[in-house]
């Protein structure tokens, strides 16, 4: 069997050797078994269904929630010579006849269709009277409630097993903790499948993490070190995607702005220029990415923080394919921070949906301020363990150096606390540093005990803490939207004594960079 599947590897594909877990994935689907995959975006998760559906009689059925990924898939295999057709809401009465007609006939080797579609009792039946060749469940945390994708209709694929006994099912994903895991195994009834976990790391991207000073200025170093490289910088909004495409063009840096709201025939014409020439900096919001699979991808930088950390290992992922050298960079601050947790707090979806949400954030404000190895913490977020300090990160590379904030944390706290919660860093600062200007002196403020007492600290210093106080959850922002402060439960243990607070130093540019410590 596996000669046989090396040779349709060969003979269709194209390649010349399968990758990481794929050849044992096909092994046990080809063979007949049930299969959970979790392979990272670009791990090659599609052959491993596509080519057991070679290997095997019938038809084979995919269900898939992204209808152009859908398409794009069917496209391809057609280019291959392969028999595929999706079924989509697009098709009229007579295209949908032809087709039925035609999987009547067996001659359709692969049948992409949405969830909602697959589960409807005529179509299960239909598909009872084919010959099935296997089950092909794509994006399968989409079943999940816990994930952020969650769609409803996932949740009736798990007849397939009753309906369908005899049939193989492959369930694959990017993203899914272990949690997320469980879930997929009982609502799909997947206890019987064997499952391949491959690792998510990416060993040639070299992680760097950055306070926000002067954002467009540290880009700028940034890129100064990578002339002439294809890159993608992340904005969040569109009007900021347009800015830096403008700025980089003028500093003499082919860059290109691509998001949604631009005329789709300039969308594509950005993309085609991206994949098809060398050097150009795409400057996007996340409109762009899904996808993309230019493989000299050489850098992703963000200029604005994801609001995830899956989303964030899904954007960085995108550098690098090629498996040589590649950089992660990031420039976060404490602006974007209560950005993102604003609009969340006033975000539609219940209750259960913000509280997974915030969790999401809140892992990817904890990376931010992290002082282990990054890649350490970002694969322990997917569940995986890596044994040593990856050496190759911002934090290995220059070390940490933490210290001792307790006091200066219950301070600041107190100055939350004493101006009534409701005041943006500006003025907090302004208190603690004992700045007696006209807005504190019209709140009457320069009386408040804490007025002052802080003055034995810069002001990027306080800005730091309060930035490290909101990433960690001790302080969070009002909901009405102008950035106010306000004390969290979790500050708590801090304020009555009972817990002690280390932070991480920061290393400004202003600063002379300290001696590492132990990372
Ligand atoms: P995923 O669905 O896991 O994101 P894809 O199935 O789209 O990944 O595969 C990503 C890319 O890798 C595609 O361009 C695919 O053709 C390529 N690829 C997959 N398997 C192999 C292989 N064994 N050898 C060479 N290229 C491969
Ligand atoms: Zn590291």
């Amino acid at each position: 069997m596996l000669d046989q599947a090396q040779r349709i590897l060969k003979d269709i594909f194209g390649y010349d050797s399968f990758r990481g877990n794929q050849s044992a994935i096909i092994q046990q689907v080809a063979g007949g078994g049930d299969a959970l995959v979790l392979m990272p975006t670009g791990g090659g998760k599609s052959l491993c269904y596509q080519v057991p559906a070679l290997l095997r009689e019938g038809l084979a059925v995919v269900v898939s929630p992204l209808i152009a990924l859908m398409e794009d898939q069917v496209a391809a295999l057609d280019e291959l010579g392969v028999a595929a057709v999706g079924l989509n809401s697009t098709l009229g009465p007579d295209e949908q006849r032809d087709i039925a007609e035609r999987l009547r006939r067996g001659e359709i080797k692969l049948l992409y269709l949405a969830p909602e579609r697959l589960v409807q009792p005529r179509m299960l039946g239909f598909l009872q009277s084919l010959p099935i060749a296997l089950f092909a469940i794509d994006e399968a945390h989409c079943v999940s409630q816990w994930g952020h994708d969650f769609r409803p209709e996932y949740m009736q694929l798990g007849q397939l097993a009753e309906l369908f006994p005899d049939v193989p099912r492959i369930a694959l994903t990017a993203t899914a903790d272990k949690r997320t895991r469980e879930e997929i195994v009982e609502r799909l009834h997947l206890q019987d499948a064997q499952r391949f976990l491959s690792s998510f790391d990416r060993p040639n991207i070299f992680y760097r993490i950055v306070p926000k000073e002067q954002p467009r200025k540290q880009l700028l170093a940034f890129l100064a070190e990578r002339r002439g490289d294809a890159g993608i910088v992340y904005c969040l909004s569109r009007k900021r995607v347009e800015e830096v495409a403008a700025f980089l063009t003028d500093q003499g840096i082919p860059a290109l702005p691509y998001h949604a709201g631009l005329p789709s025939e300039l969308r594509t014409y950005h993309q085609r220029r991206f994949l098809n020439e060398e050097g150009l900096v795409m400057v996007a919001t996340i409109a762009f990415g899904m996808g993309i699979d230019k493989p000299n991808v050489r850098f992703v930088a963000h200029l604005d923080l994801p609001k995830s950390l899956e989303a964030y290992y899904q954007e960085t992922g995108r550098a690098g394919r090629d498996g040589l050298p590649a950089d992660a960079w990031m420039a976060y601050g404490l602006q974007d921070m209560l950005f993102l947790k604003q609009m969340l707090g006033n975000s539609e979806g219940d209750e259960r949906h913000k509280r997974v949400e915030r969790h999401k954030l809140d892992a990817m404000l904890a990376l931010c301020e992290e002082t282990r190895c990054r890649r350490q913490a970002l694969l322990a977020y997917f569940d995986e363990i890596l044994e040593q300090p990856c050496g190759h990160c911002d934090i290995c590379m220059d070390g940490v150096e933490t210290w001792d904030a307790t006091d200066a944390a219950r301070l600041a706290l107190s100055a939350i606390y004493r101006s009534g919660q409701r005041y943006g860093v500006g003025h907090l600062v302004d208190i603690l540093l004992g700045r007696d200007n006209d807005k504190v002196q019209g709140l009457g403020h320069q009386h408040l005990s804490v007025f002052g007492m802080g003055k034995a600290r810069a002001e990027s210093e306080w800005r730091s803490l309060f930035r490290q106080l909101v990433a960690r959850g001790l302080v969070d922002t009002d909901l009405d939207g102008y950035g106010g402060l306000r004390l969290t439960e979790g500050c708590r243990p801090l304020l009555r004594g009972e817990a002690s607070l280390q932070l991480r130093r920061e290393i400004t540019s202003k600063a002379p960079k300290p001696t590492a410590s132990a990372a």
